[in-house]
């Protein structure tokens, strides 16, 4: 028997059917894009390849003319530009109303935006206006043999990863972690089609006025360990901050850069731009030496798809060993001085 849709679900199915393509919205501060933008953009082609649909960048700023050829490098079909001073600084209301009238205007399926600061505030507001769902902090996207974004992000603590649909609204929307997705650099893309847009942002509208930007000092505190290759991290098994000097003097030798566990980061051994984890960074270097880190899977989502991890615990059966491509059983307070020492006869 043929079971008819509910006047409801045919409904939805006729408005949903008006929308149509992946849309990224790239990131940019000042010109500088998010990586976050193009690792979308690749991954957005493989959802709008499934779909059979484009997959296009939004580009807000001002002065940003420039990045749509990036973005076509990086797999766009097309370039939505909103090129207006108005866009100089981040603020929520100019970008929120851009968004929201693009996405009125153009009815993309699906809109992509990275789980940053930028993207976090911004996806919020957009999809509560548009009263639409929004997944956020996703770290797999796919789609159902309906043609619904399945999404998929840690819950409970990270304890259980969720698949998330929403079915009923469009589009659909998802913030997506730095770092998860891979860059898709394509060569020849021979697209180029940029599509200006204006937006009428009445003054009255904008709230907020930017007074002065501080930017973070630079130091060793502010290394983005999730651009580094090679990585050692230390946890709660270092015992204290002062230990920590024999985790510096192997990253020295490697040219590696010092990160640590949310335990070490919270007794203060590690500055918490540094810490690895669901609340920390994703980082995906070419070497990862996990010292003193039991593994725990909040630690792991974010450090288990680098390309080697060597782990260095003294609990034979730490859960850190099953993502280990070397594992070595042992106090770390003699392996770790003695791995420096062999790297420097070397
Ligand atoms: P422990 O689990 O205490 O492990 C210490 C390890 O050191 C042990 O395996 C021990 O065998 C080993 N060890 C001790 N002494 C030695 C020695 N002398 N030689 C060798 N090995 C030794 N954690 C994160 O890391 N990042 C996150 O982003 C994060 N987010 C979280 C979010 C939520 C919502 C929650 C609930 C938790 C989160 N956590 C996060 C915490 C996480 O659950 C763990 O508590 C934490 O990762 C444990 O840190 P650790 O491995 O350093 O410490």
């Amino acid at each position: 028997t043929v079971v008819e849709p509910t006047p409801e679900e045919k409904a939805i199915a006729e408005r949903n059917a008006q929308y149509k393509n992946v849309w990224v919205l790239v990131e940019q501060t000042e010109g500088i894009v998010a990586e976050v933008s193009w690792e979308l953009l690749g991954e957005g082609r493989k959802l709008a390849n499934k779909r059979g649909s484009e997959v296009c960048a939004l580009i807000i700023g001002a002065g940003v003319r420039n990045i749509c050829a990036d973005a076509f490098h990086y797999g766009a079909d097309k370039c939505y530009l909103i090129d207006n001073p108005v866009f100089k600084e981040y603020r929520t209301e100019p970008y929120f109303r851009a968004c929201c009238d693009m996405i009125h205007k153009h009815k993309p399926e699906i809109v992509l935006m990275g789980a940053t600061g930028l993207g976090r505030d911004l996806a919020g507001a957009v999809a509560t206006e548009l009263q639409t769902g929004l997944t956020a902090d996703c770290t797999e996207l796919d789609i159902d043999p309906k043609g619904n974004l399945m999404q998929t992000r840690p819950a409970f603590g990270g304890n259980i990863m969720a698949t998330i649909m929403c079915d009923k609204f469009r589009p659909q929307m998802s913030t997506v972690r730095p770092k998860v997705m891979q860059l898709a650099p394509i060569s020849e893309n021979p697209k180029s089609e940029i599509i200006e847009e204006t937006v009428d942002i009445p003054a009255t509208s904008i709230m907020t006025k930017v007074l002065e930007i501080i930017r973070e000092k630079k130091g060793s505190s502010d290394i983005d360990i999730s651009s580094t290759e090679f990585i050692v991290a230390g946890g709660r098994g270092m015992m204290s901050k002062e230990n920590f000097s024999i985790l510096n003097e192997l990253a020295d030798e490697l040219g590696a850069v010092v990160a640590g566990s949310r335990m070490a980061v919270d007794a203060g051994w590690v500055s918490h731009t540094r810490q690895v984890g669901q609340t920390g960074k994703t980082v995906r270097p070419v070497v990862y030496i996990a010292v003193g880190i039991s593994g725990a899977i909040q630690h792991m989502v974010g450090m288990q798809d680098s390309d080697m991890i060597i782990a260095v615990n003294k609990d034979k059966d730490a859960p850190i060993f099953e993502v280990a491509n070397y594992g070595i059983v042992g106090d770390l307070f003699e392996v770790v001085p003695a791995m420096t020492k062999k790297i420097r006869e070397a």
